[in-house]
Parts: structure tokens; C-alpha cells; sequence
């Protein structure tokens, strides 16, 4: 009977033993620095509650968002003609009027297309640039070139006027947010934001690698080769992209958007909780349970957009386009009069919430 006394006593002294060396392994285990580049796997949102939501929906505004930022983009708008610059200007204009005190990049170079050498500009907002990570938010701001037809012209409202003004209207409605984060000096975050509005997107003639994604391939070979942070020896400012979120085809009614990509579907699954959580508490307009935006419903193919040249070099990426497509999709269609207002403000919502949790704000 001792023997068995000594057995337990034995048996506690090994649990007391490893009870006692848990902690020790765990503080090992997190005394090893994850490198700041790798912080992005680890990153958690910051989950908004019922009030928080309701605030941010009401803080956006679908009027001011069309009025504003969406019809002065509604123009032909191909690299290098009047229109394109119209809307830089427009552009730049909305975002240096805002208070977050944004850092204004242009990116202009000269690439050959079929039609000869043109000129192409990127812009490129960043809230602090002296953060390490950034959560990026991108779309294409050039239009199609299509020659003119019975008058018409094409505005490719949802390719991608809409996505563009989407973008304006969150740095709009988050503004003192975002102006809080940027001035948080005692505990500053080295997470911050970053907005990029390519140029040159399209194929002049027919899309192929040589004829399309001119401001994309550009932007991604520049970054790959600017040391970040500033003087950086062996990381660049792709290691700072912790995500590109990429927006394109967005304001006709009832759009699904697939997931593309393993690495970034924890993401995609905040969008879909958002999306419910808002419907539940009544904040959607003319919106469905069972027509939901985000479903899961296994992996689109990959669709050749902006984010492959980044993709290729090991950005995670979150493709909001829908599949379909939508039905105006490259036809003089596109335009105006076949947005959908509720949707666009919806989505507005959605994804608004979805960068307040991803900055923790
Ligand atoms: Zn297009």
C-alpha cells in the first residue's frame, strides 16, 4: 500500500513538475520575436459590437458618395487623355481635403502598348508611412478604351469608377478615425493604412500579359524594390503589405463574390459574419439572407487583375469581384443608370466595418 502511496506522490511531483514548466515553455516559446513581416499570419480583427456597427453605418453616406466622389469619375477616362487626368486631379483632390493628413504619391512612367508609348500614373495614399504593415485597399481608376459608338462613350461606372469612390467615401466617413490612429503617439501602432488607385489596367487592344495590368506590373517591381522600412537592408514594401484587398466590378445589383484564395479566407469569412451581423441588426438596404454578397461556396479560378503582380511575389490577397461578372461588363452599359444604390451603400458598410476591426479602431 506504500508502495502505491509513493506511486501517487510520485505522480504529483511529475504534474507539479509540469504544471510548473507549462508557463516557462510558453514564455519560451513567446520570447522567440516573430518577425515583423510574419506578423500579418497572426493578425486578429478587433470584432466590432452591436453599437459600434450601428455608428458606422450611419456615419457613411451613399449621397455625398455619388454626388461627391462618384459622378466627376463617370467620364471617359483611358491612360493619358484628358479625363484621366481629370481624374487624378479628382482624386488626389478628395483625399488631401480630408484631415488624416494623407501622403500623396503619383507613379508616373512610360510603357509601351500597342498603340505606342503612353504615360501612366498610379496613385498611392498612405496614411504613415512610417509604419511597418499596412492594410492596402486598391482599385483601377483608368476606363476601357473603346472607340466612340452612336455618341456614346464608355465610363466603365463599375470598371472601376464605383470601387474608386467606394475607397474615397471610407477615407471620408473613417476620417477622424483614422486621424486617431495616425496620432496614437503614446501607443502607436505600426499597422496603418494605404489606398492605391491604378492606372492602366486594361488592354488597349486584347488582353494579354504584354497589354494589360501596366500600372499593376509597374507599381509591384517598384515596391518589390524599395526598402522598407527606409534603409532596410533585406525588407521591401511588400513585406509591409500585410494585405491587398482589391476591389473591381462592383455597383450592379445582386453580386456574389467568391473566395480566391486560401491564405486570406479567414479574412474573406470576417467579411461574410459582417455582412450577417449588419442584416441581422437591420443596417442592409433591399438585402437577402439568401442572396448574401460573401458565401463560401468553394474557390473561384483566379481572375487576371491588378493584384497578380503582387500575388506572384507573395502579397495575400482578398479579390472582391463578383462571378458572374456583371451583365453591362465591358459594354457602353456601364454606366450610371445601371448602379445599384443599395448595394453599393451596403457593401459601403461592410467593408467599412471590416478595416475599422482589421486596424483595431
Ligand atoms: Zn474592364
Amino acid at each position: 500500500m506504500a508502495g502505491g502511496g509513493d506511486r501517487r506522490v510520485v505522480g504529483t511531483l511529475h504534474l507539479l513538475l509540469l504544471l510548473a514548466a507549462l508557463p516557462l515553455a510558453a514564455r519560451a516559446y513567446s520570447r522567440a520575436p516573430i518577425a515583423w513581416t510574419q506578423e500579418k499570419n497572426y493578425h486578429q480583427p478587433a470584432i466590432l459590437n452591436s453599437s459600434s456597427l450601428r455608428q458606422v453605418a450611419e456615419g457613411t453616406s451613399i449621397s455625398q458618395m455619388w454626388q461627391n466622389d462618384l459622378r466627376p469619375l463617370l467620364i471617359e477616362r483611358y491612360p493619358g487623355s484628358p479625363g484621366s487626368y481629370a481624374a487624378r486631379q479628382h482624386i488626389l483632390q478628395r483625399i488631401q481635403r480630408l484631415q488624416a493628413d494623407w501622403v500623396l504619391e503619383v507613379d508616373t512612367f512610360l510603357s509601351k502598348t500597342p498603340l505606342g508609348y503612353r504615360s501612366f500614373s498610379n496613385i498611392i495614399s498612405t496614411l504613415d508611412p512610417t509604419a511597418k504593415r499596412h492594410l492596402v485597399l486598391a482599385c483601377h481608376y483608368d476606363s476601357k478604351y473603346f472607340p466612340h459608338w452612336d455618341h456614346r462613350v464608355f465610363v466603365g461606372a463599375t470598371d472601376s469608377a464605383v470601387p474608386c469612390a467606394m475607397i474615397l467615401e471610407l477615407a471620408r466617413a473613417l476620417d477622424k478615425r483614422l486621424l486617431s490612429l495616425k496620432n496614437a503617439l503614446d501607443s502607436k501602432p505600426d499597422l496603418s493604412l494605404q489606398l492605391i488607385f491604378f492606372d492602366g489596367e486594361e488592354a488597349f487592344l486584347h488582353w494579354s500579359p504584354q497589354d494589360s495590368l501596366y500600372g499593376s506590373q509597374h507599381l509591384a517591381l517598384k515596391m518589390a524594390s524599395t526598402s522598407h522600412p527606409p534603409g532596410a537592408g533585406d525588407t521591401n514594401q511588400l513585406h509591409g503589405m500585410d494585405l491587398m484587398v482589391l476591389l473591381d466590378l462592383i455597383g450592379a445589383p445582386n453580386p456574389t463574390f467568391p473566395n480566391f484564395f486560401p491564405n486570406s479566407a479567414r479574412w474573406f469569412q470576417r467579411l461574410e459574419a459582417i455582412e450577417h451581423e449588419l442584416h441581422e441588426l437591420g443596417l442592409l438596404k433591399d438585402h437577402s439572407l439568401e442572396r448574401k454578397y460573401f458565401q463560401n461556396l468553394g474557390h473561384g479560378g483566379i481572375i487576371q487583375d491588378d493584384h497578380i503582380p503582387f500575388l506572384r511575389k507573395g502579397v495575400p490577397v482578398l479579390h472582391l469581384i463578383p462571378s458572374p461578372f456583371p451583365e453591362v461588363w465591358h459594354t457602353m452599359d456601364d454606366n450610371e443608370e445601371n448602379l445599384d444604390e443599395s448595394t453599393i451603400d451596403n457593401l459601403n458598410k461592410i467593408i467599412q466595418v471590416f478595416v475599422l476591426e482589421y486596424l483595431h479602431l
